[in-house]
C-alpha cells in the first residue's frame, strides 16, 4: 500500500469515504478492494449488511477500524449529514434497480432514485463536498436504430446505436410504459448533479453502469430473498439453472446487452475515486463493449458454463419463451441494445475492461454453485416431502 500514486504520478493521501448503498452487489465489491488495496476508511450506509459482512467482522480483520457500518435508511434519517461532512467523498450508490420494480412499484422507484438521492446531493454541495454519484446506462433509453425499419442497412451503422455520454439523446417509451420510471428519474437526479456543479461548484463524477455483473449479485429467491422476487438476469438464470428448470426467455430474449465483470468495472470506480483532477465533472460510461450477446445467447452460454461447474446434464430443451406481460406485468418496455462508446473513460483515466463474457461466466457460475447448490437442493427435497 506504500507508495501509491495517481495516474499523474501525485501522492494519493488515505482518505475517507461515504459509502450509500454500500451493503449492495456493487457496494460489498468496492468495499472489498478499498479494505484490502488501500488506506481509505470507509463509512459504510445501508440498511442491510449481509454482502459485507465478512469485512465487518471478527474485529482481527486486518482493516479493523477501518469500514464502520451504519444501519441507515437514507430516506428519514438526520445522521446522514454527519457522515458525509465527516467524508472526503460521498458514494452513492442506494437505489431501487432491478427492473421488475420499475412497472410494478413506480412511486417507490421515482422516490428512491431522485427524491431519496436530493439531500445526498444537497449536502455534498452545501458542505464543499466531493460526490460520486451511480446512474444507469438506462438513462439512453432506446437507440436511435430501433425505430428504423427492420431491414434499414443503417441498423448495422455504429452512429445509430453507439452510446456516447455527450452525444446520445435518452429515448424512453410512453408515460404508461411504466418501465421507464427508473430511467426518467435516473436522467433528472443527473441532470440536478450538473446543475450543481454548473451554478455552485459541486464536485461531482456520474457512473453508468453497463450491465455489471458477478458474485452477489441480487439474491436467489427463496434462498436468501423472497420467493417470489424477480432479480436481474444473472440472477434469474442462476435460480434456473440451480433448479434444473427452463431459462425464461422473456418476449423471445432478442434483447442485446454488453455485460462486464464486476472486477473490472471496480478498477474504473477506483480510477476515478483517486483521480479526482481527471474524474470531476464527467459521466462516465462503465462497460465492455466487446461483450455483446442477445439475452437468448446468454441463456445458452450459461447453459453450457453451469453444465461444466456443476457436472450436470443441461435439460434437453434449456430455454422457455414467455411474454413480457406475464413475466413482468403490465406496462414493461425494454431497451433494444447497450454498446458503451468508451472513449471519455479511455481519454481521462485509460481504463479498460479485460475480461471476456465465458470467463466471467465460469467464475461467477462457480461461485453461484458453490454458495447455492445445496441450499437450493434442500429446499427443493423439503416442497416435494410437503
Ligand atoms: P444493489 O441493489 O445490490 O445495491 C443497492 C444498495 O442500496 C442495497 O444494498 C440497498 O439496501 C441500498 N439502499 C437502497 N435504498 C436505501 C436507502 N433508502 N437507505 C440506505 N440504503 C439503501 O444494486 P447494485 O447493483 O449494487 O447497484 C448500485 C447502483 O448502481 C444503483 O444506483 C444502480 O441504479 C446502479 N446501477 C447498477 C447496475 C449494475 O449493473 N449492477 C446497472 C445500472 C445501474
Ligand atoms: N430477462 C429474461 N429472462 C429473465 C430475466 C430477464 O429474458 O429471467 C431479460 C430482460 O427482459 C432484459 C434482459 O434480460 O431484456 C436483462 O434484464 P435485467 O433484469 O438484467 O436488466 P436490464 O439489463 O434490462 O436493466
Amino acid at each position: 500500500m506504500a507508495g501509491r500514486v495517481d495516474l499523474d504520478g501525485n501522492p494519493i493521501k488515505p482518505m475517507t469515504i461515504c459509502m450509500i448503498g454500500a451493503g449492495g452487489f456493487i457496494g460489498s465489491h468496492l468495499c472489498e478492494k478499498l479494505m484490502s488495496e488501500t488506506p481509505h476508511t470507509v463509512l459504510a450506509v445501508d440498511v442491510y449488511s449481509d454482502k459485507i459482512k465478512h469485512l465487518l467482522e471478527p474485529t482481527s480483520l486486518p482493516w479493523n477500524g477501518r469500514i464502520q457500518f451504519h444501519r441507515i435508511n437514507i430516506k428519514n434519517d438526520s445522521r446522514l449529514e454527519g457522515l458525509i461532512k465527516m467524508a472526503d467523498l460521498t458514494v452513492n450508490l442506494a437505489a431501487i434497480c432491478t427492473p421488475a420494480d420499475y412497472n410494478t412499484r413506480p412511486l417507490d422507484t421515482i422516490y428512491s432514485n431522485f427524491i431519496d438521492a436530493l439531500p445526498v446531493v444537497k449536502y455534498c454541495s452545501e458542505n464543499g463536498k466531493r460526490l460520486i454519484h451511480f446512474s444507469t446506462c438506462e438513462v439512453y433509453g432506446k437507440t436511435i436504430g430501433a425505430f428504423l425499419p427492420e431491414d434499414s442497412p443503417l441498423r448495422q451503422d455504429p452512429a445509430y446505436f453507439v452510446l456516447s455520454e455527450e452525444a446520445s439523446p435518452c429515448i424512453f417509451g410512453p408515460i404508461e410504459k411504466q418501465r421507464w420510471s427508473y430511467a426518467c428519474a435516473k436522467q433528472l437526479i443527473e441532470r440536478l448533479i450538473y446543475a450543481e456543479g454548473a451554478e455552485n461548484g459541486l464536485e461531482f463524477t456520474i457512473v453508468r453502469p453497463f450491465n455489471w455483473i458477478g458474485p452477489r449479485m441480487d439474491f436467489i429467491p427463496g434462498i436468501d430473498g423472497p420467493s417470489e422476487g424477480v432479480p436481474r438476469v444473472l440472477a434469474c438464470f442462476s435460480n434456473n439453472l440451480l433448479r434444473h428448470e427452463p431459462l425464461k426467455l422473456v418476449d423471445g430474449g432478442h434483447s442485446q446487452r454488453t455485460f462486464i465483470y464486476i472486477k473490472d468495472a471496480i478498477e474504473a470506480v477506483f480510477l476515478m475515486i483517486e483521480n479526482p483532477a481527471r474524474a470531476n465533472g464527467h459521466i462516465f460510461n462503465v462497460g465492455n463493449p466487446n461483450n455483446e450477446v442477445t439475452v437468448k445467447q446468454l441463456a445458452e452460454m450459461m447453459t453450457q458454463v453451469y453444465s461444466k461447474v456443476s457436472g450436470e446434464t443441461p435439460l434437453e430443451t434449456p430455454t422457455v419463451d414467455v411474454s413480457s406481460k406475464e413475466f413482468y406485468g403490465e406496462g414493461y418496455d425494454d431497451s433494444d441494445k447497450r454498446i458503451p462508446d468508451m472513449t471519455i473513460i479511455n481519454r481521462q483515466l485509460g481504463w479498460n475492461p479485460k475480461t471476456s463474457l465465458w470467463d466471467l461466466l465460469e467464475s461467477t457460475l462457480t461461485y453461484q454453485h458453490r454458495t447455492y447448490a445445496e441450499a437450493v437442493k434442500q429446499a427443493m427435497s423439503k416442497t416435494t416431502a410437503n
